[in-house]
């Protein structure tokens, strides 16, 4: 792990974390794991992120992305092998550990739902998470699948979840991405040296 700030993404299966993952990093990137015929998604990716155009500064800052749950393990006719079979216990427990990374390593959480399905009871039980360990601070609650502003009433619902307005973005088509990665600009300190990134 680099001293960058991290940025971790959290939240339940399907809800497209990779997705985003993929997308801050501007390629995707599989891993091959020593498993014959097994891959891994990319679970990191330095950014640089420029400052919101209103402030008037070229101070960039840099981060690490880590997506807490792109350890899904995919077999090479891309089933999941943990979506295959798994139960909701297994499945909390699998959030939980991601949870428990983000509490360790995280300066900023983005706790992501999906805008199409609303709320899920899964996304109720990482907010129960994030309550029990204090993170509220942390989170940027961000509601994925919005390609569109057709798709930002829907995503509204996830208020709801008491973690402030959600913000818009699509990992598919980029909508709302720039404003995100400015929020997290807000957020992060900037790092002494740049060269760490590398
Ligand atoms: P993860 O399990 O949370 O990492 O989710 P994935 O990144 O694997 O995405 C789950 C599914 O949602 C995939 O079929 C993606 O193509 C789809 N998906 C991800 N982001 C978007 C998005 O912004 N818009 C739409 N329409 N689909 C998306």
């Amino acid at each position: 792990m680099s001293s960058l700030p991290q940025v971790a993404i959290v939240g339940r299966p399907n809800v497209g974390k990779s997705s985003l993952l993929n997308r801050f990093a501007g390629r995707r990137i599989s891993i091959v794991d020593a498993v014959a015929g097994v891959t891994r998604d990319r679970v990191t990716a330095v950014k640089e992120l420029s400052p919101p155009l209103e402030l008037d500064t070229y101070d960039t800052r840099w981060v690490e992305f880590t997506d807490t749950g792109g350890w899904g393990v995919y077999t090479t006719d891309d089933t999941r092998i943990d979506d295959a079979g798994c139960d909701l216990a297994t499945l909390t427990k699998d959030i939980e550990g991601q949870i428990g990374e983000a509490m360790d390593q995280a300066a900023v959480i983005l706790f992501v739902v999906d805008a199409r399905d609303g709320v899920v009871s899964l996304d109720e039980t990482v907010v129960g998470l994030i309550r029990r360990r204090q993170l509220e601070d942390r989170v940027i609650l961000v509601a994925n699948k919005v390609d569109d502003e057709s798709w930002e009433a829907h995503a509204m619902e996830a208020a709801g979840l008491g973690l402030g307005v959600p913000e818009c973005v699509s990992a598919t088509s980029g909508y709302g991405a720039k404003r995100l990665l400015e929020k997290i600009w807000e957020r992060v300190k900037p790092v002494e040296t740049p060269a760490a990134a590398e």
